[in-house]
């Protein structure tokens, strides 16, 4: 499908619209948005739209702050929860260029086109599809967030336990509305935890759905008086929220991670892929698990990857392998958090299966036995290291691994590096309600 600047005008006509939202996300993967009226479209259409960009975060130079959005066309759609009185609201989403008509390089969506571009430079295409985890919470008498769980439901438990069920069917409903095919949704394993998930699509498509996909999630939840978040580990003790991501390449129609032939069922193509996510697992985990919360559910004990191994068969490992072959054949990064930028998370986790495909780097052996089960000697005898165990450590890791720092670029990696090494700074001189409870009354 590709519409055309007419097909768009139509459509908005056709429908009533008459507020568009263009859409674009921060560094740290907020979206935003501005919002004009059907009068504006077609100026929109053309990229004739300009906006400040010195108060978007990480955005910020101020000799460059008048930006300009272009459209993806293909990615108008209609937000069905709003009210049709008065006109229709529909969205675009957009590529952020300057003044000059150069892609802004601090724009996430380019940093994946991108590394995109480099794939398809080497005849592949790259397909991608998200797990996306996230928690029902109840408000509180102000409407502020709580972290009350709304059920006491569990892994794919029905109603009436699972009240979350009909929040979720009206999730389901929206998104199928607005163009996304829907696969499966049930209850994950925590009070109140909650999957949907959606067809794989090509990786820009499927980053777009991403950031579609959460702010439906909330604004959805908000009209069921619920607050949903997609924080990685909101409450100690339970499951953390994930987002696995699954990923494939294809070539020439293909998918070029099968081989019949293989005893795993794998081509050359995917070890030499998964080579090149383990290789570069440490730096990429500073954009896949951007947040001081991320480290909190990449702990032993709650389905969550802790060691940097793959396997076709358990779900310990950093990287499994899903059973289905042929089309399907494809490879599941678990590690990932629904905090992470869509965009930087995809490029980078791309750029590192290239560098294993372009220098033929071999994996080490598959792990069959759960990593979680085996003591310090028999991990260090199969050399499984673990991940970053803070964002800290993992922005170092990002500042030793230069190929990850390409893929993002110079705009994107000073910006996001300066953000997160604040965010600890806070973090780490708080003192905690955990320090109070376990030192104020012993010393
Ligand atoms: N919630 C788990 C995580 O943190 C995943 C659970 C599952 O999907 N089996 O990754
Ligand atoms: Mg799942
Ligand atoms: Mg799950
Ligand atoms: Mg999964």
């Amino acid at each position: 499908m590709s519409l055309t600047k007419e097909d768009i005008l139509n459509k908005a006509d056709e429908l009533n619209v008459k507020f568009i939202r263009l859409q674009f996300t921060d560094i740290l993967g907020v979206i935003k948005n501005v919002a004009i009226t059907i009068d504006q479209l077609e100026d929109a259409l053309d990229g004739e739209i300009m906006f400040d960009g010195s108060s978007i975060d990480g955005f910020t130079r101020i000799q460059e702050s008048d930006m300009k959005l272009k459209p993806d066309f293909d990615t108008f759609t209609v937000f069905p929860w709003r009210p049709e009185k008065g006109g229709r609201v529909a969205r675009l989403i957009c590529d952020v260029y300057m003044p000059n008509g150069e892609p802004f390089e601090g724009g996430p969506r380019n940093v994946l086109q991108n590394v995109l571009e480099e794939a398809q430079e080497m005849g592949y295409e790259m397909y991608l599809g998200p797990e996306p985890e996230f928690f029902l919470f109840e408000k509180g008498e102000e409407g502020e967030p709580t972290t009350i769980t709304h059920d006491k439901g569990g892994y794919f438990d029905l109603g009436p336990i699972d009240e979350g069920q009909d929040t979720r069917r009206d999730i389901v409903l929206a998104l199928e509305q607005m163009g996304f095919e829907m696969e499966a949704s049930h209850h994950e394993v925590a009070p109140g935890q909650h999957e949907i998930d959606f067809k794989y699509d090509d990786a820009l498509r499927t980053a777009d759905n991403i950031a579609t996909f959460k702010f439906v999630v909330k604004a959805i939840a908000n009209e069921h008086n619920l607050h949903a978040t997609f924080m990685p580990k909101p409450i100690f003790g339970e499951n953390g929220s994930g987002m696995h991501m699954n990923q494939s390449l294809f070539k020439d129609g293909e998918n070029a991670f099968y081989d019949e032939a293989d005893e795993l069922g794998l081509s050359q193509t995917a070890y030499y892929y998964i080579g090149g996510l383990l290789k570069h697992a440490d730096a990429i985990a500073a954009i896949t698990n951007p947040t001081v919360n991320s480290y909190k559910r990449l702990v032993p004990g709650y389905e969550a990857p802790v060691y940097k191994a793959w396997s076709a068969s358990n779900r310990s490992a950093l990287i499994r392998i899903p059973a289905s072959r042929g089309a399907g054949t494809r490879v599941e990064m678990r590690n990932p958090d629904p905090a992470a930028n869509p965009y930087l998370a995809t490029a980078v986790m791309l750029k590192a299966g290239l560098d294993g495909i372009k220098n033929e780097i071999e994996p080490p052996a598959e792990v069959v036995e759960n990593i979680f089960a085996m003591d310090k000697g028999r991990k260090a005898e199969l050399g499984i290291d673990s991940l970053p165990g803070n964002i800290n450590d993992a922005v170092d890791e990002l500042l030793k691994d230069e190929l990850i720092q390409d893929a993002l670029g110079d705009h994107v990696l000073k910006h996001f590096v300066e953000a997160k090494r604040l965010e600890w700074d806070v973090y780490r001189t708080q003192v905690h309600q955990w320090e109070l409870d376990q030192y104020l009354k012993t010393f």
